[in-house]
């Protein structure tokens, strides 16, 4: 039987830098200039594309939607941010399928960030933030693939990231990044052998390769 593949990669911190400036982009004109794409990433996604069928997404958390100091960071802000970030990926030739980000805030995200003041309209406990898998099965239905006949990975540089692919079922891989420190150790520490830390992004692309047995050697520069 030939299985599916799905691949969701976070966004921030993982295909684009996240530091300073680039924190909830969108909130400030002239974000336009602040993408850049970290190292490795097309690169990487371009060699995804070599298995046959694969479905790769961009999955996002955007909680600076529902943050009240962020006036300009509308859902339709948002989506414009995702729409460029695609629309450039595609440029350097490494197209994805599409994205899908959530715009809530949960209980415990508002606990944990005492200083900011949130909008109520956002604030939900829903099936779609990661770790949830929800926004990994909805992009999969959208593209028809079946939960029981995918493979599904999630890459991100966030210890949740990696335990959204593990909550689908699949496999989770962190790609550290200097936004999110410590976070190899937390992955490290979950010891499921689904749970994978990567040096970069490509050495991400190349575990995903060699396990649908493809040797990265088959893989063009
Ligand atoms: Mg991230
Ligand atoms: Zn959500």
């Amino acid at each position: 039987m030939i299985m599916n593949v799905f691949v969701g990669i976070d966004r921030d911190g993982t295909i684009i830098k996240d530091t300073g400036n680039r924190q909830y982009l969108g909130r400030s004109e002239g974000w336009e200039n602040e993408i850049e794409f970290l190292p490795g990433v097309t690169t990487g996604i371009k060699a995804l594309r070599k298995i046959q069928g694969i479905k790769i997404y961009m999955i996002s958390n955007q909680t600076g939607i529902g943050i009240a100091d962020f006036s300009d960071l509308t859902e339709e802000r948002a989506h414009d941010v995702c729409k460029e970030i695609l629309k450039r990926l595609d440029k350097e030739g490494a197209a994805l399928d599409d994205y899908l980000f959530c715009p809530h805030i949960s209980k415990h995200y508002i606990t944990k960030h005492p200083e900011r003041k949130f909008d109520p309209a956002y604030v939900r406990e829903c099936d779609c933030a990661k770790p949830n898998p929800g926004m990994l099965f909805a992009a999969m239905k959208k593209d028809g693939m079946a939960k029981g006949k995918a493979h599904i990975y999630m890459i991100g540089d966030r210890d949740s990231d990696v335990e959204t692919g593990l909550n689908a079922g699949g496999i989770g891989i962190l790609v550290p990044s200097e936004s999110q420190p410590g976070h190899d150790k937390k992955v490290l520490a979950m010891k499921n052998p689904s749970a994978f830390v990567a040096k970069n992004f490509e050495d991400a692309a190349n575990l995903i390769l060699n396990r649908e047995s493809l040797s990265a050697g088959r893989v063009p520069e």
